[in-house]
């Protein structure tokens, strides 16, 4: 079978090798080519401990103080709030309880299914050294903050994620040294995973894609029209029909579903980072400062410290400085760490509102496989859909049930 992946973020390339593996011909088209988008300059975290979504029972109880300070862990650009606001009553749907357990199970599931895949790839490809084994802490400052995420833990413990929780500083230091004195309590989840670069990482499995017979056009996919033979795309200097077709744009898949005569609530959830260089920080475990949206994580020889969530869209201007706010707060929570020499960067995470990725046969189109909407969890999630994609394109069950993530679950 031809197949064809729109795509060449983190989720069609890893998609792209699965299919090449079962003896699939591929073609995969990037308009700017392997990594250009999210996938490139994202925390490299396999967060596979990161199954609560972000519509939690409450939380639009909390979202309006976020909103209030312009360089918080939420914001909404003004020009913005209007075209938000279907996607955010959907949020608020999904964040009701029995919406927010269903997703919770749901994505369990997937992290499972993700994790173990995850090794299959690794011992398949050797790409142990492209790993970091290192785990993550969880922050807190002071009991309060600590016993509000309680319940989210024993949610955590109820999908099979392993951790430990911390009370004392010595215990917390002993994983990372030279935090502010201001974090008194911690989970550590010792199964975290990092990529060592996720550039790094998306290329060399683009690369072995394309060893085992895969071929990646840089040309972007304008139009995409099924028919009962096949699929037809066209685009810049492409005029050619597939057997199949995987929609893996991320955030941008919008623009080629809606010629499928579908409406998916898929919205960017923008997100910011500074990389700074080579000893900026001595940092021995991926750090997540729970009450401020950001992470600080180990990319290449540097340290990248990044996160926020801005629903800005697609076209408005990027705004730096939230990335620079960012920086600023950590400086504040890691006292030693040297903040000059930093790259900026802003990537579109391509979210759904009850932060489960659209991993479907599309509705109609049997032609036509959709992979998209992996929200924060993009690169945790990419080894466990692109086997479950690769099973829907061979028309085989795959491992999990995927009607969490149907296309028509809105
Ligand atoms: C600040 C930040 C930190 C993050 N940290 C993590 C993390 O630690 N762990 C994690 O799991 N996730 C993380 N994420 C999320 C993760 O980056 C995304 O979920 C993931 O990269 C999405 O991958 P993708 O392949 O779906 O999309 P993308 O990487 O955006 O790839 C889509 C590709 O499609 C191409 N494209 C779009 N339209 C067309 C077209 N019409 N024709 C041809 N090509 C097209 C684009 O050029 C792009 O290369 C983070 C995101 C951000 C912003």
């Amino acid at each position: 079978m031809h197949v064809a992946v729109i795509g060449a973020g983190i989720i069609g390339v890893t998609t792209a090798l699965a299919l090449a593996e079962r003896g699939h011909a591929v073609t995969i088209f990037d308009r700017e080519g392997v990594a250009a988008g999210a996938s490139g300059g994202n925390a490299g975290a396999f967060a596979f401990a990161d199954v609560i979504p972000l519509a939690t029972p409450g939380i639009m109880k909390k979202a309006p103080a976020w909103l209030l300070d312009p360089n918080g862990p939420l914001s909404i650009p003004p020009a913005y709030a209007l075209k938000i606001a279907p996607w955010l009553l959907a949020f608020f749907k999904a964040s009701l309880p029995a919406r927010y357990r269903a997703a919770v199970a749901a994505q369990g599931a997937l992290m499972g299914h993700s994790a173990a895949a995850l090794e299959r790839l690794v011992a398949t490809h050797d790409l142990e050294p492209l790993l970091r084994r290192e785990g993550q802490l969880q922050l807190y400052e002071g009991e309060r903050e600590f016993r509000a995420s309680l319940p989210g833990w024993e949610e955590r413990r109820a999908v099979g994620v392993k951790f430990d929780l911390l009370t004392r500083a010595e215990e917390i230091a002993e994983i990372q040294p030279g935090l502010s004195p201001r974090f008194t309590h911690a989970g550590f989840t010792p199964d975290w995973k990092n990529v060592t670069d996720p550039a790094m990482w998306t290329n060399r499995l683009a690369d072995m894609a394309q060893g085992r017979g895969a071929t990646l056009v840089r040309a972007e996919i304008g139009a995409l029209k099924p028919s009962e033979s096949g699929v037809k795309l066209t685009g810049t200097d492409v005029n050619r029909a597939f057997d199949k077709v995987v929609v893996a744009a991320g955030a941008h898949s919008n623009r080629l579903t809606r010629q499928l005569g579908l409406s998916l609530p898929l919205e960017t959830e923008r997100g910011y980072n500074v990389t700074l260089p080579e000893g900026a920080f001595d940092l021995r475990t991926h750090v997540t400062f729970a009450g401020h949206g950001f992470v600080v994580s180990r990319i290449g020889d540097g340290i990248r410290v990044g996160g926020g969530v801005e629903l800005g869209g697609l076209d408005l201007a990027p705004r730096m400085s939230r990335a620079d706010a960012l920086l600023a707060k950590a400086a504040r929570f890691l006292p030693d760490l040297r903040t000059t020499g930093g790259r900026h960067w802003m990537g579109f995470r391509p979210s759904m509102p009850d932060s489960l990725p659209v991993i479907d046969v599309a509705p109609g189109n049997s032609r036509v496989i959709l992979a998209f909407g992996h929200g924060h969890l993009g690169l945790t999630q990419s080894a466990g859909t692109a086997e479950i994609i690769a099973d829907l394109v061979d028309g085989v069950p795959p491992a999990i049930d995927i009607t969490p993530f149907r296309a028509t679950r809105f």
